[in-house]
């Protein structure tokens, strides 16, 4: 092994190093499932991270280190790094502190696809918004009323920034969470299952696969606690029904399949012929042409529409009761509807 090699090698075993207090909640983990986060402190056998996981945790590491050095370049002496935030729950760790701004700066590394459809992320804005409450002096001051939750592409450095303003609201009610998972975790108890055990955050899909939570193998096995099958009362007309809706969604999903892999090749020709004809009419100055027996293909471009992600604006306080109150007579209401998930079972 080349020196190079042996460095990373021991650099990626020493990431996995847990540096936390087990014991203890994470604020990093605000917002996500709290099974999970009661699971951990009461050290429940856990999956342990693979060298893929390691990996990924530099990659965060990396984006961090480079946007805290563009600050420290900049405003030298005018920043803290990995500030301790104390709570009587557990620490957190914030990534950068800018006191002569009462700013906070929380950085994540996303891939592409992450970057352009993901983001931001609830749970981020959520540790984000717990920093922010629990900040504070020796006098019960904030230190911090806004942050900058930063999103780095690690495929293309493209680079997302997206501001929040500290909501006592949500910091009350990540206080009163964190309050109710420690009362749980000192009786040994765990909160309940309310997740589906091949969906998120169960399981996440990666580019190498799909992943499992590392405590799954606590919250589901062979039974599965969401189907009305293993609810310990199955009801006869409710089983009747499920074997109808498996049979027929059976059929009509395979149907639906063979529609597509039939009509696949032709709609690939399309696009293929679209963009030759795309760069015929950019050659020719033109967005219609008429053959000499009159059929006419015309182009149209049709600009990408700006949308508002106002669920994740309010979240990290952007948008306040009062803008919502203003955009009230602006809003359209969809109607509800009701999702009906078959999973498991032979089909
Ligand atoms: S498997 Fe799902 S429910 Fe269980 S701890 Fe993980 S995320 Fe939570």
């Amino acid at each position: 092994m080349s020196v190079t090699e042996e460095l990373i090698q021991n650099r990626l075993r020493a990431v996995l190093q847990p540096k936390f207090d087990r014991a203890e909640f994470r604020l990093s983990e605000v917002g996500k499932c709290p099974r999970m986060r009661v699971m951990r402190v009461l050290g429940y056998e856990e999956q342990p991270p693979t060298e893929e996981d390691a990996r990924y945790f530099e990659r965060g590491h990396i984006a961090e280190a480079w946007v805290v050095q563009q600050y420290r370049r900049t405003y030298p002496r005018h920043t803290r790094a990995q500030m301790k935030v104390h709570t009587p729950y557990g620490t957190g760790h914030i990534d950068l502190w800018f006191p002569g701004k009462a700013l906070i700066v929380e950085v994540k590394s996303v891939g592409r696809w992450s970057f352009d459809n993901a983001i931001p992320r609830d749970e981020h804005i959520a540790q984000v918004q717990a920093y922010l409450h629990f900040f504070r002096d020796h006098k019960g001051q904030r230190r911090a009323d806004h942050a900058e939750l930063v999103y780095v592409d690690m495929d293309t450095l493209r680079m997302r920034v997206f501001p929040v303003q500290y909501d006592p609201t949500q910091g009350e009610a990540i206080e009163k969470e964190l309050e109710q998972l420690t009362r749980m975790a000192n009786l040994g108890q765990l909160p309940p299952v309310t997740y589906f055990p091949d969906q998120e955050p169960c399981v996440t899909h990666t580019p190498q696969g799909v992943k499992r939570c590392p405590f799954w193998q606590h919250c589901h096995s062979e039974t599965d606690p969401f189907d009305p099958l293993y609810s310990g009362k199955p009801d006869e007309e409710a089983l009747q029904l499920i074997a109808q809706y498996r049979e027929v969604k059976s059929k009509l999903d395979e149907l639906e399949k063979s529609h597509k892999q039939a009509t696949e090749p032709l709609r690939a020709k399309v696009t293929e012929l679209q963009e030759a004809l795309d760069a015929v009419y950019d050659r020719l100055g033109v967005d219609e042409t008429i053959a000499p027996d009159g059929t006419t293909v015309k182009r149209t471009k049709v600009p990408g529409r700006l949308t508002w992600d106002l669920d994740s604006a309010e979240k990290a306080g952007v948008f306040t009761s009062e803008m919502k109150q203003a955009l009230l007579p602006f809003a359209k209401q969809t109607g509800g509807y009701t999702r009906w998930t078959l999973k498991g079972g032979k089909r």
